[in-house]
């Protein structure tokens, strides 16, 4: 794996603005199950955005958050996925250098920002989001192993991606309330590329997404004064398994254990 270069990671920045746009789209019209195709329009008067005014976090803020037609405020949120998106395409070009295991992962990172978006808003993960984008990523991910000429690799992500299904499946099957079947579907997803490079990654991934959810969801649930309300955890093992993979060089390192230098 060698270093990605300054002009790569600018290409993966402006790119992952791009890709965050698309992503604002997918968020809106996907869970209602409106087409992706035609322009994006204001969520108050319905006009539709002109191509000047829909460049990527630059047109909001010379917009000052506000449409241009009815002058009503455009939630941050539009921005701030564009922004998310491109520093985790960026944050996955510094982690995975120039190589063939950099596709998959910027589909994944994506994928799941999305997604938890979704969760967020409306307390459920799209299958027709998890589903499609599974079948990609073995595929991808089996490219990508026979170009770095090491093609079983593909097996070890196969069977994370099994075991995280299995892992989150029993408590899923024991306490309905507590997971729901939306998770364990995305945890097969993140299993298979968690598990591509190393099993133990899963381990890591659980850890800190049941830390982090635990921690808000104490907050949130004072926030509230009590009250408790549904409190998506698609989100937290997502950021547990972006983390767990960004990260996964000093936390595989720490235990002695080596992985293929192109991984
Ligand atoms: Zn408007």
């Amino acid at each position: 794996m060698g270093e990605m270069p300054v002009v790569g990671l600018v290409g993966l920045g402006l790119g992952g603005l791009v890709v965050g746009a698309f992503l604002n789209v997918v968020i809106v019209r996907l869970p209602d199950g409106d087409s992706l195709l035609g322009p994006s329009r204001c969520p108050e008067c319905e006009t539709p955005i002109r191509r000047r005014d829909a460049i990527p976090v630059l047109s909001w803020i010379l917009l000052r958050g506000r449409c241009r037609s009815c002058g009503e405020p455009i939630p941050a949120g539009y921005p701030l996925v564009e922004l998310a998106n491109a520093v985790l395409w960026v944050g996955a070009g510094l982690r995975f250098g120039p190589s063939w295991a950099l596709v998959p992962m910027l589909v994944l990172v994506s994928t799941l920002l999305a997604q938890s978006v979704i969760d967020l808003e409306l307390y459920r993960l799209l299958d027709k989001i998890t589903f499609p984008v599974l079948g990609a990523s073995v595929v991808l991910i089996a490219a990508a192993s026979a170009l770095e000429g090491d093609p079983t690799r593909v097996g070890m992500a196969v069977l994370g991606g099994v075991a995280y299904g299995a892992f989150l499946g029993v408590p899923a099957f024991v306490m309905p309330r507590g997971m729901g079947l939306g998770d364990v579907k995305l945890a097969l997803l993140l299993g298979l590329f968690l598990g591509w490079l190393h099993p133990v990654l899963i381990l890591f991934s659980l850890i800190i997404a049941c830390g982090l959810g635990i921690v808000v969801g104490l907050l949130v649930l004072v926030a509230r004064r009590g009250k408790s309300e549904p409190f998506p955890f698609g989100p937290w093992l997502a950021l547990g398994c972006v983390l767990a993979l960004l990260f996964s060089d000093p936390l595989l390192d720490s235990y002695l254990i080596d992985i293929p230098a192109w991984l």
